[in-house]
């Protein structure tokens, strides 16, 4: 099979689908429903999936609702994301133990690379899975863990065809159609012909998987509908991005009144680092046991919220809130090109909907883009009227 030739998958194809990749020795990580959200879990069957799951998303608020036609993929962005098993949120880096003799024993912990499956990644995180390989393996400080993990996962994408109200992949440009970066893309069907997946494959071992699958070729009416609703999907997008150059645009807005508004409401809490599917910060901490026999070396996410990640020797360099959300978002948005070549956010929306304070980075970004243009409107009338006085 091609990687490109698409074929229709029954309503049983992604049971097919589990069973042929769990044959393949693959760890299958999938969204399911649990604890009152969809979150990322191993499974082992398709029925495991959150069919008949929706999600109801807003500034600070998710709820799980129920649809009544048995989607499995009608859901967005959930608390977490792949980096969870990618770039795991606590590593033991190594450990040492006192023998004997008194001298130490230092053993390099092997990190754990299973052959992972992730099943339903959106297109917008698979950019930010593009984004994380430039950081952790593409630069020349690799992280070798993170590329072993990654050189062994396979991603089935799932186009998305149900937007959050928080999502706006569209003006991040970024899905919701599935490009490149995939093993196999599926785009989910639901009409009166009945319930399938539009599914072809971007690589040859995805071709490999498609062609162990029943299947049969696609019709035209499955591929027009799968279009469409792609389409549909990029209209009813829930929040959009002011369409200027956010890079300029946060150059231009450093010392902008709304940092002090926004920042009035931030607790530094750093949630929207924990689910942001690009950060990728870490810290080290020792630990021994109470004999001083045994210590540990771990490996964990830290946040650049927090007080002590910019601590140098007088103290932490940003001491307040106000420049801690300012970095964060000045970083997502604008300096992030400077360092990477392309935006460090995608458009998910979770750092939206898991701000206890429902702070918006779309919101934020609208407001400065307002008060930079008040602040020229202001200078070109000031210029005018100093014209007049004095032709
Ligand atoms: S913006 Fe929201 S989630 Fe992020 S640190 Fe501030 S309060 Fe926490
Ligand atoms: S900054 Fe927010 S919207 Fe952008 S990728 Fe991170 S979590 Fe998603």
């Amino acid at each position: 099979m091609q990687t490109e030739d698409a074929v229709v998958l029954g309503e049983d194809g992604l049971n097919a689908l589990v069973t042929v990749l769990a044959g393949r020795g693959r760890t299958i990580i999938g969204p399911t429903v649990r604890d009152g959200a969809i979150v990322l879990a191993e499974i082992s069957s398709g029925d495991e999936l959150p069919y008949g799951h929706g999600v109801e998303l807003e500034a600070g608020r998710y709820r799980l609702t129920a649809r009544g036609d048995g989607a499995a993929f009608a859901h967005s962005a959930g608390p977490q994301s792949w980096k969870t098993y990618l770039h795991p949120q606590r590593e033991r880096q190594w450990t040492a133990e006192r023998g004997a003799d008194g001298g130490l024993t230092i053993t390099a912990e092997e990190a754990q690379a299973p052959s992972y499956a992730f099943l339903g990644v959106r297109p917008c995180d698979l950019r930010a899975i593009a984004v994380q390989d430039r950081v952790l393996a593409g630069g020349p400080h690799t992280d070798p863990a993170y590329r072993r993990r990654r050189e062994r996962a396979f991603l089935v994408a799932v186009e998305c065809t149900e937007p959050g109200a928080t999502c706006f992949c569209v003006s991040m440009g970024t899905g919701p159609a599935v490009e490149d970066g995939h093993d196999l893309a599926l785009t989910e069907v639901i009409d009166r012909a009945g319930h399938r997946f539009l599914a072809r494959a971007g690589s040859p071992e995805g071709a490999d998987v498609l062609g162990e699958l029943p299947s049969r070729p696609a019709d035209g009416a499955t591929r027009t509908v799968a279009q469409q609703q792609v389409a549909g999907a990029a209209l009813r997008m829930g929040r959009t991005m002011p369409p200027v150059d956010l890079k300029v645009l946060m150059r231009d807005t450093l010392g902008a009144d709304r940092w002090d508004e926004v920042t009035a409401r931030c607790l530094t809490c750093g949630n929207c680092t924990m689910v942001c599917p690009t950060c990728f910060c870490t810290t080290t901490e020792d630990v021994t046991d109470l004999t001083g026999e045994h210590a540990e070396r771990w490996r964990r996410w830290e946040s650049c919220y927090d007080l002590e990640f910019t601590h140098l020797q007088d103290g932490p360099v940003r001491a307040s809130p106000q420049s801690r959300y300012r970095q964060w978002a000045t970083h997502k948005l604008g300096t992030w090109y400077d360092q990477f070549g392309s935006s460090g956010c995608v458009g998910c929306g979770r750092c939206i909907v898991w701000c206890p304070t429902g702070i918006d980075i779309t919101e934020e970004a609208h407001a400065l883009n307002d008060e930079r243009a008040a602040a020229v409107h202001h200078e070109e009338q000031a210029a005018t009227a100093a014209r007049r006085a004095d032709p």
